[in-house]
């Protein structure tokens, strides 16, 4: 099965095959280097590079590292056009609950984390305080 977290980022890189194969291993199971070092490095390809890679690394671990505002300052035309593309993809593939074989595997801590990202914004009810206001 196709991973749809690496079918967004595809799409997000323009199916260019230096950046795939930048990100990824060979074998395109796993990232070649720390997220870190990947965002840092990709100046060296490029001034829209660290923005993309940036919003690739969250498609597949949800890092929150992209801002919205580099990806409107720093993205040309088609690059944009890749961005909206994949998050088009992203939100209607569900990627976020890819079936595939890796991302089942991880889904437990991923979702874990999430949830515990959501809890902790400020003003998000919790569940108590949903039902009290629709009582
Ligand atoms: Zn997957």
């Amino acid at each position: 099965m196709i991973c749809n977290r690496h079918r967004a980022i595809s799409i997000l890189f323009g199916y260019d095959p230096a950046l795939l194969d930048y990100l990824f291993t060979s074998s395109r199971q796993g990232l070649a280097r720390p997220a870190s070092t990947l965002v840092r490095e990709a100046a060296l390809i490029g001034q829209a590079a660290p923005v993309q890679v940036a919003v690739a690394l969250d498609f597949w671990d949800g890092g929150r590292r992209s801002r919205l505002a580099d990806v409107t300052r720093l993205l040309d035309a088609h690059r944009y056009d890749c961005f909206i593309a994949a998050l088009e993809y992203y939100v209607a593939a569900g990627a976020g609950a890819c079936r595939c074989h890796r991302c089942s595997q991880r889904r437990p801590k991923t979702q874990k984390t999430v949830a515990k990202r959501v809890a902790l914004l400020p003003g998000t009810p919790s569940f108590e305080e949903d039902t009290n206001v629709r009582a």
